[in-house]
């Protein structure tokens, strides 16, 4: 089906970020996978180019655009498959938190460098005793004049090692009596004292993504680096995750369907017993049912979009679509690698690392079962 959210600027735009892409990421996404990490410096020429946080406002040096520039970043990385390289996290995850609760002495002092890409955020939520149970954040920040003085340890930090900014939900308050209301949320500069990024981890996927653990040891950051009010950090967490939850969504519908195109193409390449191995009924079958189902996927996502630009409250629908999306991603990973034999399992293969890099997508941002207790509650039961 046409897609008809895009307009022509948007067109345009993704014109050039396809050939940022081709010029700056993909020569270079083996050695960024031996390394487990991206170059610095491909951040500062996306900045440069205008593909960090295309929807900041000019007044903020950003350029101007909307959530649909992000859109289109998110589909061009996955056409390329780049995990590495965490854009989307920072545009649309991590940033958006500066924009929406900073004052506007913290959007003069951080906003221009996130567009430029001196800047690169990272968001610490995870510790080593709590994920999903956001609440139970046991990493401290006790007041001490006008500074915050931090300890703690977070863990699983996508952009931890390259971070210049990392955003830290910490305990403000002991929570005895609302555990809800003892988060803040805290912008430590990654060259402050006390702030050590201890370990980039090894994983199953994302193998260019530099996903590490953080430790803070009495790091003292001044409390004009708070964003919002004190106690305020877990209904701003809340407030935020539906966006994050949309754009994993969107990461996986844009894998999926990236992987369903080059399956066709190497099914009509590849031969065995004498025709192309798209002429068995098995492979017709296969490649009709994940087609149908990125088609569908596609549809849902395409309203969802529409209408969380219109501003609409989606906690429902952006967390099925995490579940969703996420889920079919996988299922349509999983049947296209077998579709490539044995060369499905080479990393030189990309739907190698598609399916090494689908896995994480229903664990992060909120496990899918934790998606659906949001879900129960929605629905009132
Ligand atoms: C590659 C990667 C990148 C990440 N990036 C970041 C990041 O940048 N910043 C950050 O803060 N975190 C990040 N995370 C952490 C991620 O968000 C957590 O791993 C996730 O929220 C789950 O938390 P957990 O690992 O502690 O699992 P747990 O919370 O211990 O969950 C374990 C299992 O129990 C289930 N479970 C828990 N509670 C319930 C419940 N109420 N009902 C039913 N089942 C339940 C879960 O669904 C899961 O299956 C990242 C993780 C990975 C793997």
């Amino acid at each position: 089906m046409d897609r008809t959210i895009f307009s022509e600027d948007h067109d345009l735009f993704r014109k050039s970020f396809r050939t940022f892409l081709e010029r700056e990421v993909v020569p270079n996404q083996m050695r960024w996978i031996e390394a487990g990490i991206v170059d610095r410096e491909v951040w500062r020429k996306a900045g440069a180019a205008g593909f960090l946080c295309p929807w900041l406002e000019t007044e903020h040096e950003g350029a101007g655009g909307d959530f649909l520039h992000s859109c289109v970043v998110v589909e061009e990385l996955g056409r390329v498959y780049e995990s590495g390289l965490a854009l989307s996290l920072h545009s649309d995850i991590i940033v958006p938190y500066i924009h929406a609760f900073g004052s506007d002495e913290q959007k003069r002092r951080w906003l221009p460098g996130c567009a430029s890409g001196d800047l690169v955020t990272a968001l610490a939520m995870t510790e080593p005793g709590t994920g999903s149970d956001v609440a139970a954040i046991a990493t401290t920040a006790r007041r001490d004049g006008d500074h915050y003085v931090i300890n703690g340890a977070k863990t699983f930090i996508s952009n931890g090692i390259l971070c210049d900014l990392c955003i830290v939900a910490a305990k403000t308050e002991d929570g005895a009596e609302n555990r809800h209301r003892a988060l803040s949320l805290i912008v430590v500069e990654a060259d402050r004292p006390g702030f050590i990024k201890s370990k980039k981890l090894k994983k199953l996927g994302q193998l260019a993504q530099d996903t590490a653990e953080l430790t803070f040891e009495d790091c003292r950051v001044p409390v004009a680096n708070r964003l919002g009010e004190e106690g305020a950090g877990f209904f701003m967490l809340m407030n935020k995750l539906q966006r994050e939850r949309l754009v994993v969504a969107m990461i996986a519908q844009a894998q999926a369907e990236q992987v369903v195109k080059d399956t066709i193409a190497y099914t009509k390449e590849r031969k065995a017993f004498g025709k192309p191995i798209s002429k068995f009924q098995n492979t017709q079958f296969k490649l009709v049912e994940c087609a149908t189902k990125v088609e569908v996927g596609r549809a849902f996502l395409d309203r969802l979009i529409t209408e969380h630009l219109a501003g609409k409250d989606l906690i429902k629908e952006c967390s099925m679509a995490k579940i969703w999306q996420t889920e079919m991603a996988s299922e349509v990973v999983d049947e296209c690698l077998q579709l490539f034999g044995g060369y499905g399992y080479m990393l030189e293969y990309p739907v190698a690392r598609a399916f090494m890099d689908a896995r994480v997508q229903r664990i992060y941002a909120g496990t899918n079962e934790i998606m659906k207790t949001i879900i129960a509650k929605q629905l009132d039961l």
